[in-house]
């Protein structure tokens, strides 16, 4: 059996699983970058805003390290209404 177990065993995302950019192609935003030995470490922003760590090597663009996308708000639609008043203003048939 061949013992190449170089590579770890998660499926090659070739896109953000939350926008569905492709992971080859030049991202939206460059946070920063940083030479290292193997070539080029490179932090990005996807257009959903998660975080992208892309390792840039001679063998190509890979994306070691993916964040979730930015949150939108926390909801404003959720904050309890309290029932108004409840019998302090009764008026009675008269
Ligand atoms: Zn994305």
């Amino acid at each position: 059996m061949p013992a190449a177990s170089a590579q770890p065993p998660e499926p090659a995302a070739a896109a953000c699983p939350y926008c569905g950019w492709p992971d080859g192609e030049p991202a939206p935003a460059v946070v920063s970058e940083h030479r290292t030995a193997r070539g080029l470490t490179v932090w990005t922003r996807c257009w959903c805003g998660s975080l992208q760590v892309r390792q840039l090597t001679a063998a190509g663009i890979r994306v070691s390290a993916r964040g979730r996308p930015a949150e939108p708000r926390p909801a404003a639609s959720a904050r309890p209404e309290r029932a108004q008043d409840v019998g302090s203003c009764r008026l009675g048939p008269s």
